[in-house]
């Protein structure tokens, strides 16, 4: 960072990336006029920007710093091992000692016989090799037919080609001509939005069996895998009902495809397990991480797979590779990180106490007029805004609600973010029971601001 730009007064900043930064997800000029906010440091689950204004990161970062800011142990491992070996790649048949050792560590974490990792430098890139892997796996089992993958709308996979196929936003598909050739959606598990007349336990079944019958409608000797969320992330934290997942299984366990966990989000203890697939007793052949595998310190992400995957793959040369895959800075903070997240019991705390004792303050937020649902599993949850409970109605101008909440929340020191008018939570799992109750003071007061500036 070069010293001057860092001690530039806030105006001065937000210039000089309205003129040459491009921002995610942005419509830059629109940007440009208000100005960036810019974010200096960071420690527990707290963000200082350049004013010197405090904020509780009831994001963590975008759903990644896990083990909250400020860990310096993860610098400390970074330095050694850039002064000890910074980059080397896993091509040519090379390997080291960071990605052996994360490798091993992944497959002692993750459930069922998931033994083997193919890493990448984040989600995006590691659904891209989701895709391929799935379908080289079923050529080298003499059934390259078998091609289709079936995802499901408002998921989020991802912004690569590939992965954004993957993903269910028609958003993100109508810039670029998505999806790619061979990548079908089925509706989601959102009950409060789509469920009507049903209830939740009836329409949890009904959007599973959709899964049966898209299969069946294909071809089951044309479909390669299913990929989901265990819990829609990006989508708006979209927590299923209970009936979903186990009428899910249950197709799964009498097709032969395969089934991609998405973890990117759920993984590395958001939902009081090390992965959702175990809080919601799935078995995947597959998972994708990323996110908390390093909370976020380092890019890097991965799959997990299968014996029988790796084992049905392993005489192909699989033709794909990146050249940060298993990069070795990235490793050892990922492998540190986890080692913190285990030895300070943190994803234990958070399955045992933390998460239950927010879960327990975030339902209250229900009894408050604007919100018609409270949602929520381990450190994820979700705010459904209404102006009218009963009917569960979406407001006129959707995502009006959920931008003057949202705006209401940085004026309180809160950051939440609003996915429409949903408003999300996936605070650092460090958080503590004091800050759980600030986060839930915050969020109250931002609600009544956002409800003021509505009416
Ligand atoms: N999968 C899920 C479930 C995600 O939430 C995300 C990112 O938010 C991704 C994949 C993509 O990961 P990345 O942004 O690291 O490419």
């Amino acid at each position: 960072m070069n010293k001057i730009t860092n001690h530039l007064p806030t105006a001065e900043l937000q210039a000089l990336d309205a003129a040459h930064h491009m921002h995610p997800f942005t419509a830059n000029a629109e940007l440009a006029a208000k100005g960036a906010r810019v974010i200096k440091s960071a420690s527990g689950v707290w963000l200082t920007d350049s004013d010197g204004n405090r904020y509780l990161d009831a994001m963590a970062g975008l759903w990644c710093v896990n083990l909250g800011y400020g860990r310096h142990e993860l610098a400390e491992v970074a330095a050694a091992q850039m002064r000890e070996l910074p980059y080397y790649n896993t091509f040519f048949q090379t390997t080291h000692v960071p990605a052996i050792a994360l490798a091993e560590r992944l497959a002692e974490l993750a459930p069922g016989d998931l033994n083997h990792v193919f890493f990448a430098a984040g989600g995006s890139e590691a659904n891209d090799t989701n895709i391929r892997l799935v379908r080289t796996y079923w050529a080298a089992q003499g059934k390259p037919e078998k091609q289709v993958i079936i995802s499901r709308k408002n998921a989020y996979h991802g912004s690569s080609m590939g992965s954004a196929s993957l993903g269910g936003m028609t958003y993100m598909h109508e810039q670029g001509a998505m999806p790619i050739p061979g990548i079908v959606h089925i509706d989601q598990p959102h009950w409060w939005a789509e469920g009507g007349d049903m209830s939740p336990e009836e329409f949890g079944i009904a959007r599973a069996r959709q899964l049966a019958e898209k299969i069946d409608e294909i071809g089951e000797d044309k479909v390669a895998a299913f990929i989901a969320e265990p819990i829609q992330g990006a989508g708006g934290v979209i927590v299923p009902p209970d009936s979903y997942w186990p009428e899910v299984k249950r197709i799964l366990a009498e097709r032969d495809i395969l089934f991609i966990a998405d973890e990117v989000i759920c993984g590395f203890g958001r939902t009081g397990n090390w992965f959702g697939s175990q809080t919601l007793d799935l078995q995947p052949d597959i998972m994708t991480i990323a996110k908390g595998l390093s909370s976020g310190y380092q890019p890097i992400g991965g799959s997990i797979v299968s014996d029988r995957v790796a084992e049905g793959l392993s005489r192909t040369e699989f033709n794909h590779g990146y050249t940060y895959s298993g990069h070795p800075v990235a490793s050892a903070v990922a492998l540190e990180n986890l080692r913190i997240l285990d030895e300070e019991g943190i994803v234990e705390r958070v399955g045992t106490d933390t998460a239950p004792y927010l879960a327990e303050r975030w339902a209250t937020l229900a009894e408050h007029p604007l919100v018609g649902e409270a949602r929520i599993c381990g450190m994820m949850g979700s705010l459904a805004l209404t102006p009218d409970k009963a009917a569960r109605a979406p407001f006129a101008k959707v995502g009006e609600a959920g931008m003057a909440v949202r705006e209401a929340c940085f004026a309180n020191g809160l950051v939440m973010r609003a996915v429409g008018d949903r408003m999300i939570i996936s605070p650092p799992l460090i958080i503590s029971r004091d800050e759980i109750d600030l986060l839930i003071a915050r969020a109250t007061m931002a609600l009544d601001d956002g409800q003021a500036e509505l009416s």
